[in-house]
């Protein structure tokens, strides 16, 4: 479990990311100067809070919902980090944008959804940014699930010369039906963090959930997937919101959440401690060995069966086969106490994988 900091700490950091846990919390929008300082002073009380956050500019989907009070909240941020000794991020989404917080006081921005997937914005806020020292950037995920614009939009602010960078996973945009407004597809942050290891995930459980009811469950999830920060939605009174009013919480509710996740060790400096876990983990290495080989036989026999169908002029796809092998196999996962969900995703990659080999051999 790690300290929290107090806030002379945390206002003297180079790299306020690279802090674990790292708590962000603040309305979705800065809505009245009120709203504002009300909302930090009781977030401020809550030691664990690190930094403050406020919409100013809002990107909104739709037109006529409240698009934020853009440059008049900027004096209000400005109290408000006065007033808590806390440093505040604002979402940016124009040159003119970082111009004017800037001009306030504020270091910390972060790059929304929206703006993620647009590479001439992207841009833009890295052009603002290059050679300005002691900025922080936090950079949303795309809204949708693509490793390579979120990736190149880190390569884009970090070409900036910006030190302080995290990306923050807010979930991705779905046709489908889910009881998240943005299901957190969290293969797509654990892809991020393979390819930059270095950089701070934080997660935005706000954005993902869209309610309140889901904002623990998904905080500790992200926890255990060894995010080191937190970003929520916190409003004084979040019923009377003006903009995401269902997933905003009280500064008081924050407080329980806090009470209630747990922070464990990442795992990073202490596994030569456990030697029971390295026994278990050359097990499942020992094993993965053994399905890496099987499926090699499996696809050489794949293959085999391709120059066969070549032969006699049978088509690739079999359906009736197809059908039979997931029926079987949905039966065994069943009795082995694996997921059908699971089974199915498995089977899916490995027929495609057949698929296409057999169509190499058919068409040579
Ligand atoms: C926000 O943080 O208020 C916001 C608009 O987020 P996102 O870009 O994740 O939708
Ligand atoms: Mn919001």
């Amino acid at each position: 479990m790690q300290e929290y900091m107090n806030s002379t700490e945390k206002a003297s950091l180079v790299r306020p990311f690279s802090k674990r846990p790292l708590i962000i919390s603040g309305p979705c929008s800065a809505e009245t100067e009120d709203q504002v300082m009300h909302t930090a002073m009781a977030l401020a009380r809550d030691k664990r809070v690190d930094v403050l956050r406020f919409g100013s500019w809002k990107p909104r989907t739709k037109p006529g919902n409240f698009e934020g009070n853009g440059e008049e909240s900027l004096p209000w941020i400005s109290r408000a980090m006065e007033a808590t000794d806390l440093p505040a991020a604002i979402e940016v989404a124009s040159a003119h944008h970082i111009e004017k917080a800037m001009a306030h006081g504020i270091r910390m921005f972060w790059i929304g959804a929206r703006s993620t997937v647009n590479p001439f914005t992207v841009q833009e806020i890295a052009d603002a940014l290059l050679g300005v020292k002691d900025v922080s950037v936090m950079i949303k995920n795309p809204l949708s699930p693509d490793v390579e614009l979120w990736t190149g939009a880190y390569e884009r602010i970090k070409s900036a010369g910006v030190e302080s960078i995290a990306l923050v996973h807010r979930g991705f945009s779905s046709f489908s039906p889910s009881k998240y407004r943005n299901p957190p597809m969290w293969a797509i942050p654990i892809e991020m963090r393979q390819r930059f290891p270095e950089v701070p995930l934080i997660c935005d459980p706000s954005h993902i959930c869209g309610n309140r009811q889901h904002l623990l469950h998904i905080s500790q999830r992200a926890i255990d997937l060894d995010f080191s920060g937190l970003m929520i939605e916190a409003h004084i009174d979040p019923a009377s919101a003006w903009s995401d009013a269902a997933q905003q919480v009280t500064p008081s509710t924050l407080n329980e959440m806090l009470d209630h996740l747990i922070w464990r060790h990442s795992g990073k400096q202490s596994i030569r401690n456990h030697p029971q876990l390295q026994d278990l983990r050359a097990d499942i290495d020992h094993i993965d060995d053994q399905i890496v080989h099987l499926i090699s036989e499996r696809m050489n026999i794949s293959t085999k069966i391709g120059y066969y169908k070549k032969e006699h002029g049978i088509t690739v796809l079999q359906n009736k086969r197809w059908a039979d092998i997931r029926q079987r196999l949905n039966q065994k996962a069943k009795e082995s106490d694996l997921s059908v969900a699971f089974i199915e995703a498995y089977l899916e990659a490995i027929h495609l994988e057949s698929i296409r080999k057999q169509n190499e051999v058919i068409n040579k």
